[in-house]
């Protein structure tokens, strides 16, 4: 029997990422494909880049997409900023802050480790002890929007405390750009990485990364190469560096950079800010909805992120059977527990494309039928 093609099932994506993509941004990747130092695709990264500026709101020369799923723009930073026997601080208040703590260890690096409750944003007052008590660590890591437990924490206080101790912040802001505010350059940032599956609503497999030209001294200064060949940020910028030749490092993923583009049009004709207030206004909505079901959230109000909400499974309510039921019955995908919340709360993403008043009123209906 001939083999069919497969077709996806209609689903709405309000768990964790990814985030529902629109046809404009799917067809986007449909385009025809052409060489990647073809003139026309050379001008097009031009263009993807100055969007990715815009997004990050930095002027970093050194700011592209690296092939690869947000683990990539996560590892090509540690790979890139640390060196064995470097000291860095990591704050752990979630997966996300646990997978850089693990990253750090196998570069050889020393991990200062400075520890918060799940469901907690990162607590400044502790971070900043750690950095006095360590005056040799030579980076800070956070995570900026742990979409393990919905916690947003303060990445202009942080990034501050970062440079006041002389050390180089690399903050993950896989879920938080497009969601809430990321300021690269007015906060001092100095790596930045995040995917495309979360708030702008592209498909998997690309990481927006930006560098500081303090990141990119300390790259320029390391006494051993990068580990990681295809990591290595000096050999990529041959062919994502502004002006001049464009040399051959790897085929670039070219339809899945058209997405990309697309999406960061889409995101600049709504305009960052009313982004932002829209995540804002449709996750108090959310959460208005989720309290009269009886249900409540993780995370405090003052912490909480809009774009990702963990919310507790009540006594008694079987979590696999309420999330099977939502996606068989309904169509409608929301995430599980991760580590010491699994099986303890449900995770509902309103991430860019499902930040939207008519998917949190599906879903709110589907969860209150359920409860009858
Ligand atoms: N960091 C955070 C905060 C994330 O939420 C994720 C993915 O969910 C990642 C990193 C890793 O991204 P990816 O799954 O695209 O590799």
């Amino acid at each position: 029997m001939k083999q069919q093609s497969f077709q996806p099932p209609e689903r709405l994506l309000m768990g964790p990422g990814p985030s529902d993509v629109s046809r404009r941004v799917r067809e986007a990747a449909a385009r025809p494909t052409i060489g990647h130092l073809d003139p026309a695709f050379i001008a097009f990264m031009d263009e993807l880049k100055g969007l990715l500026q815009w997004v990050f709101r930095t002027e970093n020369a050194l700011t592209l997409p690296v092939s690869g799923p947000g683990t990539a723009g996560m590892e090509a930073c540690f790979a890139n900023l640390l060196e064995p026997g470097d000291k860095i601080v990591v704050c752990r208040n979630g997966a996300f802050g646990q997978r850089m703590l693990e990253m750090s260890e196998r570069i050889g690096a020393e991990v200062v480790t400075v520890d918060q409750e799940w469901g907690r944003a990162v607590d400044v007052a502790q971070v900043e002890a750690a950095l006095k008590a360590n005056p040799d660590a030579r980076v800070l890591a956070f995570v900026q929007a742990e979409t393990s437990t919905g916690a947003r924490s303060d990445g202009q206080a942080l990034a501050a405390l970062a440079r006041e101790h002389d050390c180089l912040s690399i903050m993950d802001c896989v879920t938080a750009l497009g969601g809430i505010p990321v300021e690269v350059d007015a906060w001092g940032v100095d790596a930045a990485y995040a995917g495309t599956q979360k708030c702008l609503s592209c498909p998997p497999g690309l990481s927006p990364v930006t560098l500081s030209e303090r990141a990119a001294e300390r790259i320029r200064d390391r006494q051993v190469p990068v580990q990681s060949w295809f990591m290595d940020f000096s050999l990529v910028m041959n062919y994502w560096g502004s002006g001049g030749q464009r040399a051959y490092h790897h085929t670039a993923p070219v339809n899945a950079l058209y997405s990309l583009h697309e999406s960061l049009l889409v995101l600049k004709e709504e305009g960052l800010s009313a982004s932002w207030e829209r995540h804002r206004r449709i996750h108090e909505k959310l959460v208005a909805g989720l309290e009269a079901l009886g249900l409540s959230l993780l995370v405090p109000a003052d912490e909480r992120l809009p774009q990702l909400n963990a919310v507790r499974i009540p006594e008694g309510v079987d979590d696999g059977a309420v999330r099977g039921k939502l996606l068989e019955d309904h169509g409608i995908e929301i995430g599980a527990g991760l580590g010491p919340l699994a099986g303890k709360v449900w995770r509902i993403g309103l991430m860019g494309e499902t930040c939207r008043e008519d998917k949190i009123e599906r879903l709110l209906t589907a969860l209150g039928a359920m409860k009858q």
